[in-house]
């Protein structure tokens, strides 16, 4: 199918994207990678009277590190930000699940911006929003606010954004140089969106047991989830095998994941169980555990 008719837009500043989301509210959507928002336009599953080009705004494609806080613009491609050396240094759970996403062509175009707002709710940056406590930067014409990652994303492809509204940055906090952390998901083809997939840091006190923890999972319902849970119960524990089998066991019986026929519910807790043990494990050897 091809598109309903649209106006195209394609604005040379920020604030000429503003003023034009401004005046035409609900007839306009912004587009960035296009790589959702395209095969949406061609199915008429959305059909905006104008079409707000945001790729000429190449102020808002840039990583700034603001003493703790790594700031990234919303139309960073998910390329840059799974390869630029600053981001696998001080966010490198980030930079790991934003290399998983789709193919390379689909990493070149798509943008952290747009992956947050379509909020699949199996898609890898959200949920990495979530898990590390992001708060995504929102600007109309009206002025700038910031929303937490966990309340920026209300339900599937439903998020906290007005009509004049775009995301023009996410702020993380940096991970600390001890922190360890890892990313894995499950598809059934190479490039394909996660059946499930999850998000892990940890950190140990010096006498090597676990004093923090975060875990977040995609694919189990319509949001990513905090395992809020586990990660009080895995305070104190040895990074162990026995410890990530232990939580594993704890994240896969703490979702209530919908039953689909081609996807069963205890499926998705099958792939839970194993993928938060390997995580747990991968994380632990990277915040220095060398048994
Ligand atoms: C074959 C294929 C495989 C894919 N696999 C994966 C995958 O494994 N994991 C994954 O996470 N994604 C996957 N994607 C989706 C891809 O990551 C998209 O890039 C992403 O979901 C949307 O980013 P975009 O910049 O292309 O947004 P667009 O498609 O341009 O827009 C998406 C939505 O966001 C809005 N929008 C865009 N930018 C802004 C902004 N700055 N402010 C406000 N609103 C904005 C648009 O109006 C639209 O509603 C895949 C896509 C394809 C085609």
């Amino acid at each position: 199918m091809k598109p309903a008719p649209f106006t195209y837009h394609r604005p040379a500043s920020v604030r000429e994207a503003l003023e034009l989301l401004a005046r035409y509210g609900a007839d306009a959507k912004p587009v960035s990678g296009g790589q959702s928002l395209g095969p949406m336009l061609n199915m008429r599953l959305a059909r905006p009277a104008h079409l707000v080009d945001l790729n000429d705004l190449l102020e808002l494609d840039y990583v700034r590190n603001t003493g703790g806080v790594i700031e990234i613009g919303g139309l960073t491609r998910h390329h840059r930000v799974a390869s630029a050396p600053e981001i696998g240094r001080d966010l490198p759970l980030l930079a790991e699940a934003a290399a998983t996403i789709g193919h390379y062509a689909i990493r070149q175009r798509g943008t952290l911006g747009g992956s947050l707002v379509h909020a699949d709710p199996a898609a890898q940056l959200p949920l990495v929003a979530v898990t590390l406590g992001a708060e995504v930067v929102l600007r109309s014409a009206k002025g700038e606010r910031s929303v937490p990652a966990d309340e920026f994303v209300q339900s599937i492809m439903t998020v906290d954004l007005a009509d004049d509204e775009i995301v023009t940055a996410v702020r993380f906090p940096q991970q600390l140089a001890d922190e360890g952390s890892a990313f894995d998901l499950f598809s059934r083809r190479h490039g394909d969106f996660a059946i499930v997939s999850v998000a892990l840091t940890l950190r140990l006190d010096p006498a090597g047991a676990i004093c923090a923890l975060r875990l977040g999972l995609g694919g189990v319902g319509p949001v990513p989830q905090r395992q809020t849970g586990v990660e009080q119960e895995a305070i104190g524990c040895l990074p162990d095998a026995e410890t990530a089998a232990r939580l594993a066991r704890a994240a896969a019986a703490a979702i209530t994941p919908e039953d689909h026929p081609q996807v069963p519910a205890a499926y998705r807790r099958e792939l839970v169980e194993t993928l938060t043990a390997r995580a747990f494990l991968r994380a632990a050897k990277r915040a220095g555990v060398t048994a």
